[in-house]
């Protein structure tokens, strides 16, 4: 196993882990992606159970929005995502230009 998978990417817990869809896979249909495209390690983290409840369904962007220690370290920790899954979740920098274009 890789070192990812010894703590929870979104609080750092590192008891049992159970492993997680950042884009969840049912949203292949709200993407129109095939649903495989989901279901590759790049979108697969490792997630404390309580997390991985509370997180559920939710829009993982929203989701992860709510807590911005959450957001903080799910963006140090979960570095392997696909590009895929982070423009999907919103979370590309690109995707978000216009939070960065007044910067100097
Ligand atoms: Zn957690």
């Amino acid at each position: 196993m890789s070192k990812k998978a010894t703590i929870c990417v979104y609080c750092g817990e590192s008891g049992k882990l159970t492993i997680d869809h950042v884009i969840p896979k049912s949203w292949y249909k709200r993407f129109k992606v095939p649903k495989r495209m989901l279901d590759t390690p790049g979108n697969r983290v490792m997630a404390c159970f309580n997390c991985n409840q509370a997180k559920a369904n939710k829009d993982p962007k929203e989701w992860l929005q709510e807590k911005p220690e959450r957001l903080q370290h799910f963006q140090r920790h979960a570095r392997y995502l696909s590009d895929f899954t982070k423009q999907l979740a919103g979370l590309l920098p690109s995707a978000a230009g216009h939070r960065y274009s007044r910067t100097l």
